[in-house]
């Protein structure tokens, strides 16, 4: 087991997870012992990555801007990270776009089964139109004035509030580069030291990663809905998923022509963090793997890193956005709606906007998309449609946002001559130490 490079091993944890949960459901006390004895390792799991996010944001988004020197070169690379982000959403939108009126998996779903899946989860999608609706009311500049901190401990004290705190890191971070350097020296050294401290945390972590995702994986089979209800949504997940393969496709491109760095580097440097946002459906949770793998494995420098990937996982979701255009078609289809090419135009709008307001936590995409059908005029009711496999749509969509982050951070490093070669050749090395 020591000589397997660490994705290997949590591709085996993962398996074995599933097999495992297989197997014991076969037994009348299978679920149970389960759900009382492996289910909690994988919450623990996911509770110590969660556990870090914020110090690490804090601490490493500090140390990133101070490192920078001037304000200037923030600005530069504040510009450059979110153009691109939108690019890159907008892109994965009308590729979902492109592949649900391609595959039209809407209208495989006939009157009966949409009725019983109407009536199997409308229930269960109630929820989620009550958390939509609570969105809703807020004006138009709610999202900015909720951008803004009022109190930073309490800020700091849920993992939903990350915007609040890079908004509180940035400004901190500014305000430190612009104080004398002889006074901004102590501050600045113990950032640099509490960053080192939390990625060491990180590492730590990872060795029990392999045993996290056997227990999630494990949970996640005993919970799971019936397999006739798959079948029937079966060409909605085939597109969802055809589609966010075309985004892995189209990233490994943006990698090698604007970086020259191989499929291959980028997609073994930055494995045990997508299947980690596999395993987790978060990629708030996944974040201090996605910044220990790309600034380690990837070659990008911990200035751009430290800026662009928090950020990208509160913001960039191009697997969200792209579920988002796929399962509102979809449930126009299984309506029998025809969408106008200007409806459709909106759905790349509303998409964008509603994965940039989704929160980087399980099942968010999905309380989002009920403003998508509503500016569309597609039925809400249509969620519970999609709802039985909305998790492992989620396992995979997660997968694609957190890639995304990444091949951004590679580009901004690029255009900014941060990128170099990986700290760590041996993939391994990190977490043999
Ligand atoms: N689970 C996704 C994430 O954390 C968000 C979503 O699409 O539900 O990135």
């Amino acid at each position: 087991m020591k000589k397997l490079a660490l994705h290997w091993k949590i591709l085996l944890g993962m398996v074995v997870g599933v097999l495992f949960a297989l197997l014991l459901t076969n037994f009348d006390w299978g679920s149970n012992f389960i759900g009382d004895w492996v289910k909690p390792f994988g919450t623990i799991f996911i509770s110590s990555l969660k556990l870090i996010a914020i110090p690490l944001i804090l601490a490493a988004l500090i140390k990133g801007i101070s490192d920078l020197k001037d304000i200037s070169s923030l600005s530069k690379m504040g510009m450059r990270t979110i153009s691109i982000y939108v690019i890159t959403t907008v892109i994965a939108v009308s590729i979902g776009l492109t592949v649900v009126s391609l595959v039209q998996p809407g209208k495989t779903i006939n009157e009966d089964t949409r009725n019983e899946l109407v009536e199997a989860y409308g229930g269960d999608a109630d929820a989620k139109l009550q958390a939509a609706a609570a969105q809703k009311d807020a004006g138009p500049l709610q999202a900015l004035i909720d951008l803004v901190p009022s109190n930073i401990v309490s800020a700091a004290s849920s993992n939903r509030n990350m915007l609040q705190v890079i908004f509180f890191a940035v400004f901190f971070g500014i305000s430190l580069i612009l104080i004398p350097e002889e006074k901004a020296k102590t501050v600045k050294d113990f950032f640099d030291g509490l960053n080192e401290v939390i990625l060491k945390m990180v590492d730590l972590i990872m060795l029990a990663a392999p045993y996290g995702v056997f227990a999630l994986m494990a949970a996640l089979v005993v919970e799971a809905p019936s397999a006739d209800l798959f079948a029937a949504l079966g060409m909605y997940a085939v597109s969802v998923v055809f589609g966010l393969l075309l985004m892995v496709v189209f990233y490994i491109v943006l990698v090698k022509v604007f970086t020259k760095k191989s499929p291959k580097f980028f997609l073994n440097g930055i494995a045990p963090a997508q299947l980690l946002a596999f395993s987790t459906s978060s990629s708030a949770a996944t974040l201090p793997v996605t910044m220990e793998r790309v600034t380690e494995h990837l070659g990008v420098e911990e200035e751009v890193s430290s800026f662009v990937l928090p950020i990208g996982a509160t913001i960039n979701m191009d697997g969200t956005s792209l579920y988002q255009a796929v399962a509102a078609v979809f449930i126009a289809q299984a309506f029998g709606m025809d969408l106008s090419f200007g409806t459709q135009l909106g759905i790349i709008a509303t998409a964008t906007l509603a994965s940039i307001g989704s929160a980087a936590v399980p099942g968010a995409g999905m309380v989002m998309l009920v403003g998508v059908l509503g500016y569309a005029g597609i039925p809400e009711a249509g969620l519970a449609l999609i709802f039985a496999v909305d998790r492992p749509l989620d396992m995979c969509r997660t997968v694609i946002n957190v890639t995304g982050d990444a091949t951004v951070s590679m580009l901004v490093a690029k255009s900014q001559g941060k990128l170099g070669d990986p700290k760590v050749k041996n993939w391994d090395d990190t977490y043999a130490k």
